[in-house]
């Protein structure tokens, strides 16, 4: 298969917060690959904007760091590392002050896309936006790029989206979350929308629920403050796991175009109801014995002995519209979990009549959508067992996998910034949150979370590597049904 990068016009993109860890693992590293790929022109210029006081060539070779650490050496062919750094600027600015403004603004000029990344806390995006706007950064082809996470609650996103109204259109702001711009999230669209085969099974009367589960093998990390105060419930299910219940749920949109299809998630998300109190399993990690030193429990990861956040959540909503009317879908997100494993489940009903009579018990159809790692698709049909002795039925797996497909430029898609960077440029918003979606999600997540705080709900425990706590195995047995495998 033949690659097709189109080559985007050159364009100014200002990443504030240029030092911060995000910009080193991620905004950066994605900048070089898309590079290498021939998609960023030589005149493009991108510049680090962030407290540090140092000159142009420090930043360059901070980049040049964080590049050789974070990509792999193909990536890194001789001359390509040069070419990319001279176009890379760095100006010491202070988002709290005029210390480095005029400077910045003075380097940006000419009529091209000026991106501003606002890779920094979200208590910056307002003084960040009123400055770049009282400066005379903004022309009419400025986009501004926040972060995640977008707001604690209903009431500070409505805070965030307010302060960054006062300075800039819904149209110029990309709100990230770098889980839409993954290869297989977008498949899922291609998969729904570009066969016939599954569209017309869509729906409450061919599907008995869904499944939507990301687990995570790790802990928190050094995300640890930050974490204990959101949780997963914040951290994972408000967003990620909502982005995935849109995508696989929402109505055709009439086009592929930004709003049609973020109109038709935010349909989706309205639709929601709201989550039973005995319909929530949280969850908080254990160490697993003998290993308490490398892998320490939740609390003591977190430094909080008596911390009621959890580390998983399992939860079951329904969607009252005419598709999913009685349809129930189990969502569950999880660190320290058996494997890193993201997928989806659409469980198809029984057959109406079985002609094999009992005997032949139950063989429902599961399309397994596999998201991360080894992306693709896997179909459970049913055949006949081979040889004599009757008509006895096996489920075998129609398994797809993108990699094994698509060849060497299936295995090597950009990764999910690196397409979400080049969207911005590109000045498409399809694959970035709008401010109603946010808010719509967060309504629909806070009084989850007011309820288990009223009702001093304490997270169970489970142990590290394991599926998640019991009681979320107990979540969708009381209804007859059980979990898929969280499987490497
Ligand atoms: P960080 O603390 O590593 O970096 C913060 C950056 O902001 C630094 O470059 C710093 O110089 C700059 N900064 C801070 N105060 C400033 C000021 N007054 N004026 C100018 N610059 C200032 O943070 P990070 O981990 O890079 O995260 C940045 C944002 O991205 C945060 O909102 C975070 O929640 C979000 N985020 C981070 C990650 C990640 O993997 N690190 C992932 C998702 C989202």
């Amino acid at each position: 298969m033949v690659s097709r990068v189109i080559p985007v016009d050159p364009f100014d993109l200002i990443i504030f917060g240029g030092t911060g860890d995000l910009a080193r693992r991620k905004i950066l590293p994605a900048l070089f690959r898309r590079y290498c790929a021939g998609q960023i022109p030589q005149e493009a210029r991108i510049i680090g904007a962030a407290r540090r006081t140092q000159d142009a060539d420090a930043y360059r070779a901070f980049v040049a760091d964080a590049i050789k650490e974070f990509t792999t050496p193909r990536h890194c062919e001789d001359g390509t590392l040069d070419g990319f750094l001279s176009c890379l600027d760095y100006v010491a600015v202070d988002a709290l002050g005029d210390a480095g403004w005029q400077e910045l603004s003075a380097k940006i000029t000419g009529d091209r896309v000026r991106a501003y990344y606002f890779s920094v806390g979200p208590r910056l995006f307002g003084p960040l936006a009123k400055r770049t706007k009282a400066h005379g950064m903004v022309n009419d082809q400025t986009r501004i790029v926040v972060e995640k996470p977008f707001g604690h609650d209903l009431d500070s996103a409505k805070a965030l989206n307010a302060t960054l109204a006062d300075h800039f259109q819904e149209s110029q702001i990309y709100r990230i979350d770098h889980y839409l711009g993954k290869e297989t999230v977008q498949n899922l669209m291609a998969v729904r929308f570009g066969n016939m085969l599954f569209e017309p099974l869509w729906n409450s009367q061919y599907v008995d629920h869904i499944q939507i589960t990301v687990a995570e093998s790790v802990g928190v990390g050094g995300r640890g403050e930050y974490y204990d105060r959101a949780g997963a419930m914040r951290d994972m299910m408000q967003n990620h796991l909502m982005q995935l219940l849109c995508l696989i749920a929402m109505e055709p949109p009439a086009k592929f175009d930004p709003d049609a299809v973020r109109d038709e998630k935010l349909k989706v998300i309205r639709a929601l109801d709201p989550v039973e109190p005995h319909h929530i399993v949280r969850g908080q990690y254990l160490a697993r014995d003998g290993e308490a030193e490398e892998h320490p429990s939740y609390r003591e990861a977190v430094g909080n002995p008596r911390s009621t956040t959890e580390s998983y959540i399992a939860l079951r909503t329904q969607i009252s519209n005419w598709r999913w009317a009685g349809t129930p879908f189990y969502l569950r997100t999880g660190k320290r979990l058996k494997a890193r494993s993201s997928v989806i489940n659409v469980m198809f009903k029984d057959a109406p009549h079985s002609i094999f009579g009992a005997d032949a018990g139950r063989h429902a159809n599961v399309l397994s959508i596999r998201l991360q790692p080894n992306e693709g698709i896997t179909l459970k049909v049913t055949i006949k067992e081979p040889g004599q002795g009757g008509m006895r039925l096996v489920d075998v797996p129609l398994d797809m996998s993108f990699a094994e497909a698509l060849g060497p430029e299936g295995q090597d898609p950009p990764d999910a910034y690196e397409r979400l960077i080049m969207d911005v440029v590109r000045g498409n918003q399809t694959l970035f949150m709008r401010g109603d979606e946010v808010e719509a999600a967060w309504a629909w997540t806070d009084p989850v979370i007011a309820g288990w705080e009223a009702r001093g709900d304490v997270p169970k425990p489970y142990e590290s590597g394991s599926t998640g706590p019991g009681d979320a195995e107990l979540l969708i047995k009381r209804d007859g049904r059980h979990w898929q495998g969280i499987n490497p």
